[in-house]
């Protein structure tokens, strides 16, 4: 973690704060352009233009990579980089809270179509963040049990619901249940799509808080031993939410003090 690192979070907290107060004052181009003036850095600053009265905030308008804070977007995280990785949402509540608590900790949700589809504001309130927003299928289908036509529609419908809602089409995918084999993996790449599985997490899905942290210490520990990078997988919608919320700050805090650095898939 460099200095540049940190430099693009402090740029991504102002660009936030700044682009919060623009969308409530209902003035997306200022909002758009705000982002520009200080998201980047070095870009030189740019006129802004008045907000014209009536006009609508669209979320979806503001740049692909919204970026309050910058994290990088890799296809695998090398060693001694950690990607903490949300699957089965969005839903309501659950995932503002998930997103709450990851404060400027980057992450990855990997979403099913028709919950996008079912809390869009959800979808779009982790999007906003700077979270990378992948693809989890439309109806939480075990691949394995589809045939390559399944597979593709299962795929582009949640990635045009992400795409219509999110603003950015998603490229890496999550296969519900771990079902993937060779010819699910060959179907997929095919279509353009790179498969992202994970090597670390809660034990089950209703781990309590201390499994939690207990099984996370012990796979930092493996993956500084075996040189690999680390991708732990949490459910923000299903699974025990009280002992996933109630571990994710210790989580958090446990990497950040052994020096991992947080990216996101993309
Ligand atoms: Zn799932």
């Amino acid at each position: 973690m460099g200095s540049d690192y940190d430099q693009q979070h402090a740029d991504g907290r102002r660009a936030l704060s700044i682009r919060r107060f623009a969308l409530r004052a209902g003035a997306v181009t200022v909002a758009i352009t705000l982002v520009g003036v200080v998201g980047v850095s070095g870009s030189p600053p740019v006129a802004l233009e008045p907000a014209r009265r009536g006009e609508s905030v669209q979320i979806r308008q503001l740049p692909a990579v919204p970026a309050p804070f910058a994290a990088p977007r890799v296809k695998w995280p090398q060693p001694g980089q950690v990607a903490l990785t949300f699957d089965d949402g969005p839903c309501a509540t659950k995932t503002r809270r998930t997103v709450d608590l990851l404060g400027d900790t980057p992450a990855t949700f990997f979403v099913i179509g028709g919950q996008v589809r079912r809390t869009p504001s959800e979808a779009k309130y982790a999007a906003s963040f700077g979270h990378s927003i992948q693809n989890h299928t439309m109806d939480h289908r075990r691949l394995r049990q589809l045939d390559s036509e399944g597979i593709s529609d299962q795929l582009s419908m949640a990635a045009d619901w992400i795409e219509e809602i999110v603003g950015t089409r998603p490229t890496l995918y999550r296969p519900p249940y771990g079902s993937t084999d060779q010819r699910v993996r060959a179907a997929t790449s095919a279509l353009g799509w790179s498969e992202v599985m994970w090597n670390g997490g809660p034990p089950r899905m209703d781990s309590d808080s201390a499994s939690i942290i207990g099984a996370v210490r012990g796979q930092m520990t493996r993956a500084r031993t075996t040189q690999k990078g680390l991708v732990l997988l949490f459910h923000d919608c299903s699974g025990n939410f009280g002992g996933m919320t109630r571990a994710l700050p210790t989580v958090i805090s446990m990497l950040r003090d052994d020096g991992w650095e947080f990216v996101a898939f993309g």
